[in-house]
């Protein structure tokens, strides 16, 4: 049987929408964490059976724990590691102008940020340190007619939004530290672990995409949320696959969130 490039195309994206989409990938876990739950003691006499339910609804979630470490620590981590290396062989300069410096001053932010742009190869898009207060964007990013205002009220939202991050990461070591507790009441030693590791690697993402919907908000209180939209609007269409992911919503949604303030 012979496929055109189109049929391929479309197998292709029906499989990566209905397979391995965001939300798919997250039933097998959802119910892997929900089965650690089950108490050992009542299963003590099915323990066979309910091992093997067990590796079997394990070895499908593998689909969803892959992607999951790999977007969300091992990517990271690495483009982070690069971002350093490439640093010093690519300097960056400061970036102002007259509406970007009105805007970190209407958002409170002066001193607590800088605008930077870089042509680190690794800064493929906007990106910020808010630990730092750098905002760093690609040079590519920069037109002299059009400034994008609109990326950087979004990445000027995280470094705003710190407090309540760094509430949410504390409020999430407590849950994980509480749910260990009871997890491990219930359960063998394996299957704990298992569950509290698929928790956390859960609950980091919805951290993390909630995040991403607070800085679009922020930026959107300050810039209006037109600018993002349209900037949204043009990324689905260049890159013509839209979905959420482990770190960030998917576009469409962003732009649902952004729609309501308008
Ligand atoms: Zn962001």
């Amino acid at each position: 049987m012979n496929l055109s490039q189109t049929q391929i195309n479309w197998i292709k994206e029906k499989g990566r929408a209905f397979y391995v989409s965001f939300k798919m990938r997250l039933v097998p876990l959802l119910i892997l964490v929900g089965l650690s739950l089950i108490h050992a003691k009542w299963i003590a006499s099915k323990h066979q059976l309910f091992i093997t339910i067990y590796a079997g609804v394990f070895s499908v979630a593998l689909v969803g724990i892959v992607p999951f470490v790999k977007n969300l620590v091992a990517v990271p981590t690495i483009q982070l590691l690069r971002v350093i290396y490439y640093d010093r062989q690519y300097p960056k300069r400061e970036y102002n102008s007259p509406k970007v410096d009105a805007l970190i001053e209407k958002m409170d932010l002066k001193g607590k940020a800088q605008v930077y742009i870089t042509k680190n190869p690794v800064i493929t898009g906007p990106c910020c340190n808010v630990l730092t207060g750098k905002i760093f964007l690609p040079e590519k990013w920069i037109h002299p007619e059009q400034e994008p205002l609109a990326t950087i009220s979004h990445e000027l939202g995280h470094i705003k939004a710190i407090k309540e991050f760094n509430i949410e990461i504390i409020l999430g070591v407590i849950i994980v530290f509480e749910f260990t507790l009871l997890v491990t009441m219930r359960t063998i030693p394996l299957i704990s672990k298992i569950a509290v590791f698929t928790f956390e690697m859960l609950l980091i993402s919805y951290l993390a995409r909630r995040n991403e919907y607070r800085a679009d908000e922020i930026g959107a209180k300050y810039n209006g949320p037109e600018g993002l939209i349209s900037l949204f609007e043009k990324m689905i269409h260049d890159n013509s696959f839209d979905d959420d992911s482990e770190t960030h919503p998917s576009l469409r949604s962003r732009i649902k969130r952004l729609e309501k303030i308008i």
